[in-house]
């Protein structure tokens, strides 16, 4: 009797925990990107960020909208992590689409928290919230599942199995993925930081809704090339990793160049 009681409890407990939709890039897909912005920084930009964040680097600073999800306080901010669409579109159309979209998404809060920040009269408190929820959007949305279908909860209904563990579209690309590659997120940074300046350039430069396109692009490829209930391992492995490693620098380069033209 006292067992099954606590049996459940267990239960309850694991239903009103489980989480509504699963974390953005993992902690260190988050960690991975900002560490590679961090060393993109103008010196002007490093000053004025370090006066807003203290002692916390961008890396550190990547997860806190992630982690206040466990307060119903923040829960304003659940609709900001992603833009999932409808169908697929597009470049054009996708343009056209965001620039008129009024929805609470990442496009509109990007570009929300970009002029809130170039503001001189924005409060220290506000800019300490909008630079954490900024840093952690702009690396949201160079994850794939971010920008993909609206119908599967950007992928997190299509069931799949990653080697033997059963989970889906979405968790493979936040996680399975990155931790695989078995590195901490300062040697993952450092192992693929290394774009050409016209690489820099080319990404800083494109507009927001290109880094949106790109990123739907590629979702609709995975979605494409694999079923629910498939299993994937070392193969998907191999013929991805480039793909992720190239979003992860992307988002990362992108966001110090948000942050450069913000603070520089
Ligand atoms: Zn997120």
């Amino acid at each position: 009797m006292k067992l099954n009681f606590a049996k459940k409890l267990a239960i309850a407990i694991a239903i009103i925990y489980a989480p509504i939709q699963t974390m953005a890039w993992g902690t260190n897909g988050h960690r991975i990107s900002g560490q590679i912005a961090e060393d993109h920084l103008t010196m002007k930009a490093r000053m004025a960020i370090r006066a807003i964040l203290g002692n916390e680097s961008i890396a550190m600073a990547s997860n806190w909208a992630d982690y206040i999800k466990s307060d119903p306080a923040y829960n304003y901010l659940y609709n900001w992590h992603f833009v999932d669409f409808e169908r697929p579109m597009s470049q054009p159309e996708m343009t056209e689409f965001l620039e008129h979209d009024n929805s609470v998404n990442a496009y509109t809060k990007l570009k929300f928290l970009i002029d809130e920040l170039k503001k001189p009269a924005t409060s220290k408190e506000n800019k300490l919230l909008y630079l954490r929820m900024l840093i952690h959007i702009t690396e949201d949305i160079h994850q794939p599942m971010h920008t993909a279908h609206a119908s599967d909860k950007g992928g997190n209904d299509f069931k799949v199995n990653w080697f033997n563990k059963p989970t889906n579209l979405h968790s493979i690309w936040d996680t399975e993925l990155i931790n695989f590659q078995e590195l901490s997120y300062t040697e993952y940074a450092a192992a693929i930081d290394h774009p050409t300046a016209t690489q820099i350039k080319g990404w800083q430069t494109a507009p927001l809704s290109k880094w949106i396109f790109e990123s739907s692009t590629l979702a609709e490829q995975f979605y494409t090339e694999i079923k629910p209930g498939d299993t994937l391992n070392y193969k998907y492995n191999f013929t991805h990793l480039d793909i992720l490693n190239q979003q992860l620098l992307k988002g990362g380069v992108r966001l110090a160049g948000l942050l450069n033209q913000i603070f520089g």
